[in-house]
């Protein structure tokens, strides 16, 4: 079982099976929302994630037909998000483990738009945008 809290730690939470790909999110949107040059995230399964403290501090932020963004409403710290295209996954903010994993990160996405002051420097596949499943 792998734990996670927010930065206030307020909210705690659980994930039950196992991390999907971890990857780093070059979009706008990801960086508006993180401060940072990407968001880096891991995909789960819905049913395998548990709030186990504060899910009343839980707040979303709504982008209906995109990427719902679901963050701290005390301390601000993004803890996970879901499409409306994949209702059975979301995908959890990797800097909010509390656990450590032997998973690494295995893509860069949106590469496309990324930061120009940021610099790619790793090995990890990369991808102009979302790649098609
Ligand atoms: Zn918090
Ligand atoms: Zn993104």
């Amino acid at each position: 079982m792998i734990k996670g809290s927010c930065l206030c730690g307020g909210v705690q939470y659980q994930i039950h099976g196992a991390l999907g790909p971890i990857i780093y999110c070059h979009c706008k949107r990801c960086r508006k929302s993180s401060g940072s040059a990407f968001v880096t995230s891991t995909e789960i399964h819905r049913a395998n994630f548990e709030a186990t403290q504060g899910q009343e501090l839980i707040k979303k932020y709504e982008n209906p037909g995109a990427v719902d963004r679901f963050f701290c409403a005390h301390c601000g710290s993004q803890l996970y998000s879901e499409r409306t295209a994949t209702p059975l996954t979301m995908r959890v903010r990797l800097g909010t483990l509390d656990t450590e994993i032997t998973e690494r990160v295995s893509s860069h996405i949106f590469v496309g738009s990324k930061a120009e002051w940021h610099e790619i420097q790793d090995e990890a596949i990369q991808y102009q945008e979302r790649p098609t499943p």
